[in-house]
């Protein structure tokens, strides 16, 4: 989903990327705490089905390395 923007379960394309920062923080933003690493996680939802996948955003990727 993220790098198709296909949806993996009912194929359409209209997706919705929420950023790990940005206005929709508030909403849909959630953290991982890993060993008192926190983790952010960035999320794609599909507009039509409502799918939601979510992953941890680039910056941190190099964070779990760690762990
Ligand atoms: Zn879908």
């Amino acid at each position: 989903m993220k790098k198709s923007g296909c949806c993996p379960k009912c194929g359409h394309h209209d997706i919705l990327y929420v950023p790990a920062k940005g206005i929709y923080r508030r909403n849909a933003y959630q953290d991982i705490i890993v060993d008192y690493h926190k983790l952010k996680v960035e999320q794609y939802i599909c507009k039509t089905c409502g799918y939601v996948e979510s992953y941890i955003c680039e910056d941190h990727l190099k964070k779990m390395e760690e762990l």
